[in-house]
């Protein structure tokens, strides 16, 4: 099967779970992940918010609209990535997702991983971050790209600041900009990079600064 229909009956799963799910009580409450199922680079944000809860896509409200532009400044169309949250779902006035919901969305967001085989995985904000990078400082590790062992898999994480907290404060949408130049080196470097390293056991960090 096309990883476009595993994704698609993966959403239709979600979508038959809602009542069941934390957050729900209707199919239409569920936000799917949206994007190149191809894509080697995937972003992982927190959760859905009040336009995208409307739209059910996400990233599409003030914070994805940043992070569609950022991405368009580097070279990259939105529509080449894939993108995904912790929770396919909106919390209430959009407080921080839970550990119980966490968990039961991490199933699902596990498995579109396993589908779509990303090379890259830029997590956006300390959640997404935290699944990857447990006990990292989003403030010490920004821009910082790893190598980690996932399930089997080396994907290279890339730890960046949450767009709608580059949308409060002017230094840290300056930190952002510069992270994303960091990421168009680091996949520009991946592509460069002889096989033999990329597939290295050993923990790397590409630290571009
Ligand atoms: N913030 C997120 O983390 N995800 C979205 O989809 C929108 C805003």
């Amino acid at each position: 099967m096309d990883k476009k229909q595993l994704l698609d009956d993966l959403v239709k799963e979600m979508e038959a779970a809602a009542g069941k799910l934390p957050l729900t009580k209707k199919a239409t409450d569920i936000v799917p992940p949206e994007g190149n199922p191809d894509a080697e680079v995937m972003f992982i944000g927190e959760a859905a918010g009040y336009h995208e809860s409307v739209q059910r896509r996400p990233f599409v409200g003030a914070a994805g609209k940043l992070l569609t532009i950022t991405l368009e400044e580097i070279g990259i169309q939105r529509e080449d990535v894939f993108i995904a949250n912790m929770l396919c779902c909106r919390p209430p006035n959009n407080r921080d997702p839970l550990p119980e919901e966490l968990a039961a969305y991490g199933v699902y967001l596990d498995r579109e991983i396993e589908i779509i085989e990303p090379k890259i995985i830029v997590t956006l904000g300390r959640f997404s971050m935290g699944k990857f990078l447990p006990g990292a400082k989003i403030s010490q590790v920004h821009g910082q790209a790893r190598w980690i062992n996932w399930r089997g898999r080396k994907i290279l994480i890339v730890p960046m600041y949450h767009p709608a907290a580059a949308l409060r404060a002017g230094e840290v949408m300056r930190q952002f900009k510069t992270d994303f130049g960091k990421l168009k080196q680091i996949i520009d470097n991946l592509h460069n990079v002889p096989k033999k390293e990329v597939k290295s056991e050993v923990p790397v960090q590409l630290n571009l600064v």
